[in-house]
Order: C-alpha cells, then structure tokens, then sequence
C-alpha cells in the first residue's frame, strides 16, 4: 500500500539547488547557502569547528544558553576565547563589542547569536557587524531564532557565517538547516588545518562535493521528507510575504510583553528594555513564589495546545516562555496564552485581571 510519506520520487539535485537558493534569497544573501542535513546544531559546530583552530582568539558573545555552548566548542577547538557576558534579561551593544575588540587586537572570529528563544532577547546584529568588520574578524550569527521573525540581512551586515533552522519562526521542519558562507569563510576553513573533513561536520565537503562540482550530484542521499518540508515552509513564507510573517511575529511579542503587564498577578517582562526583546519568543517572570514549571504546567492541563514552555534549566523557576513560532504568532494564540497564565496564576492565589489583559492585547495588536 502507498503512503504519503513513503515511496516518493527521489529529490533531485536541481530541486535541492533550488530550495538553497530560496534559502539564499530569504537571507538577503548572495554568498553560498549550504542546506544541511540535520539540526541546526550541525551547521552552528561545523562552523566553529571550520573556523577556529589553536592560535587563533575568538570573541564569544553570551546572551543565553547557545552562546556557552558555543564558547565550549571554541575551547575544545583549541582556540583562546575571550567571554563577553551580559545577563539574560538585556542585549549586548556595538559599544561592548567594539571595546572587547579593542582591548583585544588578536580577536580574529566572533560569534553571536542574533535571537535567544531560550532567553527572549535579540541583539543588534547590523551595528555588531558594522565593527567586527572594521576589525576584520570573521563574524559567525546563529540566526534560528530570529530568521522570519525579524530582519535578517546577511550580506548587508556583512555576515560570513550565517546558520538557521526552520522550525521557529519559519514554522517549518527541525531536521534540515541552513548555512549562508562567505568567501572569506571559505578561504578561512580551508587554510585551517584542523577543519573537519571527510566529516558529518564538514563544510568544506559540501563545497568541495557539492558546491564546486556546480550542483549537479548529491554527496550524500538527503533527508527527502524533511527537504520537502523546508520547501513547503519557504513557498508559505513567500506567499505569505516575508514582512508579512515579521510584523505578526513583532505584533504578537509587543501583544504578550503588553498584556502580561496588564494581568498583573506579579508577572513581569522577563526582558527588561522591549527594545531587547526578540519577536520570536516573549519571556516572562514569575513572581517570588510562584514556580515557572508549576504554572506552565497548571495552564497546559487546561489547554495542551498553547505555546507555553518553562525556562530551561534553572530558568524553569522564574521563567515562563509564550513562543509565537510561525503558525503561533496570531492574536488568538496571544490571547488564550495570557487568559490560561491568568487563570492558573489566580488559582496560585494571585490577584490578576484578564479583561485588562485581554484589552491591552487587542490595543497593541489590532486586527481589522
Ligand atoms: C532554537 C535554537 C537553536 C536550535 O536548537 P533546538 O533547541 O534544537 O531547536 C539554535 N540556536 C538558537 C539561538 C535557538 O534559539
């Protein structure tokens, strides 16, 4: 018997080619794109494993879990790392980097991560990219999270490595992702001695298999129903409009950060400066006493279907996350997401109003 998923054709190389210029165009970029065959931890560790090497100094942003993630590939690379650290609740600024560059001529690759899911702040990648240029680092952005919920203008920014995944925003597939790879970023891993190669890791495998042969023949079998996805999800966005896709992502994090305010009960913006906070995602604070994971978990059994998750780790305390990925990112998700925080902070016997909420939610975010 057939099944939908089973027994399709095989994806082409051109169909491949094709959905990575797709990729390239939702990027803004001109510059290679590399769709990658798992996760977006794939790309984000191929890049660093490709792009540092012992002699060489990286400046690692940290604003959330994936900067110190990142910061512990850079050491297992052998590379020196200098730890540029803000609290969770901020973003960093151009002025910091700049002067961490400063005090460290050496510095010769800088990761950030644009958009924190994990945290719900963005940092201001246009201005950041602006000095590592002038420094003339090599600048790797871990865009998952901000790609379709924010703009993303890789080659404008001057970024070189750029990674992203579908399955925030994008409201697309987790098992495929993306890599935007300048020339620089080339050159860069191919002088590296210590690159991966012949590696699941590998970029320069892609470029030499795949890329230099002009696309014409796949490495490697790809991940079919998970390039389909991709496919479809870049045809939705498109159709959609990509400004489109970015204002409801803004609107719904404005919506949630005003009608939290409004609920009361003790909850606060998690991201102090609304200009900080990402549209991918809003974080909230719970207030002493009322345990992050506890309420979360008391306003899915009402309703399983909302996009409601606890803090990781130890956030899972004191940090409530609304996702407003994709297909989540409507007035309607908003407002059953504040109304079930709202009645399960009311059963912890805090002092909340709803219908506040709910008016602050329709004032920031009016729909016709
Ligand atoms: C979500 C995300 C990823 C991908 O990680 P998953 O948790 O596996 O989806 C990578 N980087 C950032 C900044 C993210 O927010």
């Amino acid at each position: 018997m057939t099944h939908p998923f089973l027994d399709l054709a095989p994806l082409t190389a051109a169909r491949f080619a094709a959905i990575e210029r797709r990729v390239a165009g939702l990027l803004s970029t001109e510059q290679d794109v590399v769709v990658m065959q798992g996760e977006a931890l794939l790309p984000l560790e191929g890049c660093i494993r490709g792009g540092a090497r012992p002699g060489s100094t990286a400046l690692n942003i940290v604003t959330g879990p994936y900067g110190q993630t990142f910061g512990n590939w850079l050491r297992d690379c052998g590379a020196e790392v200098v730890d540029l650290a803000v609290p969770f609740h901020s973003a960093v600024t151009a002025e910091q980097v700049r002067q961490a560059l400063t005090e460290h001529p050496e510095i010769d690759f800088v990761s950030l991560v644009h958009a924190e899911a994990a945290t719900g702040n963005t940092n201001p990648v246009a201005e950041i990219g602006e000095a590592v240029r002038a420094h003339g680092a090599l600048f790797m952005v871990d865009a998952v999270a901000s790609v379709g919920a924010e703009p993303l203008l890789v080659d404008a920014w001057g970024v070189d490595l750029c990674v992203i995944g579908a399955q925030k925003a994008m409201g697309g597939p987790a098992g495929v992702s993306a890599v935007s790879v300048s020339a620089r970023a080339w050159e860069r891993m191919a002088a590296n001695p210590r690159a991966p190669r012949q590696s699941y890791l590998s970029l320069l495998d892609w470029k030499a298999r795949w890329i230099d042969g002009g696309r014409k023949a796949l490495p490697h079998a790809p991940a079919q129903l998970e390039m389909l996805a991709l496919d479809a999800c870049l045809e939705r966005i498109e159709a959609d409009g990509l400004d489109t896709v970015m204002a409801r992502h803004a609107s719904a994090a404005a919506a949630t950060r005003a009608g939290a305010t409004a609920l009361g009960g003790g909850l606060e913006p998690y991201v102090h400066d609304a200009r900080d906070a990402a549209p991918v995602a809003t974080t909230l604070r719970t207030p002493a006493g009322v345990d992050a994971a506890e309420l979360v978990a008391h306003a899915l059994a009402a309703d399983p279907s909302l996009p409601l998750i606890a803090g990781g780790g130890a956030l899972s305390k004191e940090m409530i996350r609304v996702n407003h990925y994709g297909m989540d990112a409507t007035r309607d998700a908003v407002l059953s997401s504040l109304a079930a925080l709202g009645a399960a902070l009311a059963d912890a016997g805090r002092d909340t109003d709803t219908e506040a909420a709910r008016k602050a939610v329709v004032e920031t975010w009016p729909i016709s």
